[in-house]
């Protein structure tokens, strides 16, 4: 490709809202623009890494037996309402009607639509495994679209769902698509972890995520000092204390007057107890159902351990007029002692072990005192439902936790039968009997992985990429164009190098060199070329490696060789 005729426009500004590297980097190498929020043209130089990390995914995926199809962006809502989920996906979801009035949404995800094509076909034990996978494009109505790529509102994903006779098969599979995982992004040139995970709208019951580790990264990942434990925060769990609790300490339950005060820090300091003694009893709806949910008054709690556990679609805090209903007093004053209603009880483990513990008293301004778990109310589940901190010990051993930030550039889920079962997605097994398959989902954004590589590869010049997702693999730089020798040198070269199979860009342009430096530098080319009128008379050229900055001097009959075998130990290197 000649510079002169490539479709970029490389920028010196770019717009206020891009903070992070990666969406600063994209806009000033001309490789995106926006359309709408969340919405963009992918241009020449984004299109051609994309399509490298998609070939990338298509090679691992297809080597380990799995299928591309495509399904469509536009969905049909009766899919959703089979699988429950069109009450439940909240806004993200876009919805609208077609001309006849018929409810339909675009495709923020894929498993109604595959299930539903997997059971018009499924009959038999003996045709699974199935594993399908598509790359295609998403839409989600994300409610705070940022870092360009990294957060959009319409992207592309690839989406792959397997399917399979039972567990231990599926668990086979998880295990097969964690490695392609690995496999993948480790091609990609990524530095990642991959994370235990919660698994949010998607459901199922095991999950990892792959973390790009990056300052930059939405997501908090406790990860212990000493072993490989590390998960998501919204996962994380931490060593749980035996709690040692001797029924003969509990004292006689008091209702106790605190007008006014309603934080557990206010009644705390009112009542001279440390906020280790309080419960912090909140009501949450979940799935619409009002539940108690109570932590130590240190602690906060985790809405998608709640989801987890729960097995709950949607998780939110109930309005003012429902805690009211429950409990019979004024909201800020809720507790698992005289409830004015019966409902769902769950208590952190850390609850059961507080002795003579204060709480609201579920009447207006009054809390209560010297409550004890299993004396004065019984949860219905016991668990862990708190946020873990760094600093805590590891559930593991006995290292502790440390944090980082992490971009989540793929997912993978185990999901078993939740949507099989619901979608009647069945199979005769051997033995005759009706099955659900066991299902498990893996997606990895294809826009965001590309984002990451730029965040954990770059420097204030620009792109660095990596060999196996650059847009081009080498630029030649002819740095005099008024220069006959110069101007036939690089015109050599280029032809040379795109015959040898590397992907060249010539700088053709009459700029000066050092506008042809700093445009090479901040596209991120692996390899520069430069041809200088002066080093050519030695007969040599200078080849620049982007990712070192190391220039060195090559006979100009040796360039191709050095860059082809440049270009190959880059690929190769894992
Ligand atoms: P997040 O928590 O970041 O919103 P998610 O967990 O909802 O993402 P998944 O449903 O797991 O996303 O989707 C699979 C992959 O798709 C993610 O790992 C990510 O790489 C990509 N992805 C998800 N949402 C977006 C988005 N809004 N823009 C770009 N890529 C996205
Ligand atoms: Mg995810």
């Amino acid at each position: 490709m000649r510079a002169t005729r490539l479709f970029v426009q490389t920028l010196k500004e770019v717009p206020k809202e891009a903070q992070v590297a990666s969406h600063i980097l994209l806009y000033r190498a001309g490789m995106i623009q926006k359309l709408a929020s969340g919405i963009y043209n992918y241009l020449p130089l984004a299109l051609k890494s994309l399509r490298k990390i998609e070939n990338i995914l298509r090679d691992e995926l297809n080597k380990r037996g799995c299928q591309e199809v495509e399904m469509p962006v536009v969905q049909p809502a009766e899919l959703w309402q089979e699988s429950g989920r069109w009450n439940y996906y909240g806004p993200e979801l876009l919805r609208f009607k077609d001309r006849k009035g018929g409810d339909f949404c675009l495709g923020p995800t894929h498993e109604e639509v595959i299930t539903d094509m997997a059971r018009r076909n499924l009959k038999s034990y003996k045709q699974l495994p199935w594993n399908l996978y598509q790359i295609q494009t998403k839409f989600r109505d994300e409610i705070r679209p940022r870092f360009g790529l990294m957060r959009g509102r319409e992207f592309t994903m690839k989406d792959g769902y397997s399917f399979d006779v039972d567990e231990e098969a599926a668990l086979k599979t998880y295990q097969l698509m964690y490695e392609a995982y690995t496999a993948i992004f480790t091609r990609c040139g990524l530095k990642f972890k991959a994370v235990d995970a919660a698994t949010g709208a998607i459901g199922g019951d095991k999950s990892h995520e792959f973390q790009v580790l990056a300052d930059s990264g939405e997501d908090m990942i406790l990860s212990c000092s000493k072993c490989d434990y590390a998960a998501n925060e919204e996962k994380a769990r931490t060593k749980i204390g035996e709690a040692l609790v001797d029924p003969a300490q509990f004292k006689a339950l008091e209702t106790i007057l605190t007008p006014d005060k309603k934080s557990v820090e206010e009644v705390a300091a009112f009542l001279k107890l440390p906020v280790e003694r309080f419960i912090k009893s909140m009501i949450y709806l979940v799935d619409d159902e009002p539940v108690l949910v109570m932590v130590r008054g240190d602690r906060e709690v985790n809405e998608a351990k709640i989801q987890a556990q729960l097995r709950a679609n949607k998780v939110e805090l109930a309005p003012d007029a429902v805690i009211e209903a429950v409990t019979g007093a004024a909201v800020g004053f809720a507790g698992p002692v005289g409830m004015k209603k019966k409902i769902k009880m769950v208590a952190d483990h850390m609850v059961a072990g507080i002795v003579n513990a204060a709480t609201g008293a579920c009447k207006s301004d009054h809390h209560i005192v010297n409550v004890n778990s299993g004396r004065d109310f019984t949860p219905d589940l016991i668990g862990d439902f708190i946020k873990t901190k760094k600093g805590e010990a590891c559930p593991k051993c006995d290292g502790v936790l440390e944090e980082f930030r992490g971009i989540e550039v793929g997912q993978v889920f185990f999901l078993g039968t939740k949507y099989s079962e619901k979608m009647k997605c069945t199979f005769i097994d051997a033995a005759g009997a009706e099955k659900p398959a066991v299902m498990g989902c893996y997606g990895i954004g294809v826009g965001r992985t590309m984002s990451a590589a730029i965040e954990q590869n770059h420097d204030e010049h620009g792109i660095i990429w990596p060999m196996a997702i650059a847009p081009y693999e080498a630029v030649v730089l002819p740095l005099q164009m008024n220069k006959d020798e110069v101007v036939k040198a690089g015109e050599t070269l280029y032809a040379e190098l795109l015959a040898a199979g590397v992907e060249t860009v010539i700088d053709d342009r009459d700029e000066r060199a050092g506008f042809k430096f700093n445009d090479a530098d901040l596209i991120g080319y692996p390899v520069q070329v430069v041809i200088g009128g002066k080093s050519l008379e030695k007969g040599v050229v200078e080849v620049k490696i982007r990712k070192t900055g190391e220039k060195k001097e090559i006979p100009v009959a040796e360039v191709v060789k050095f860059v082809t075998e440049f270009k190959e130990a880059e690929l190769a290197a894992k």
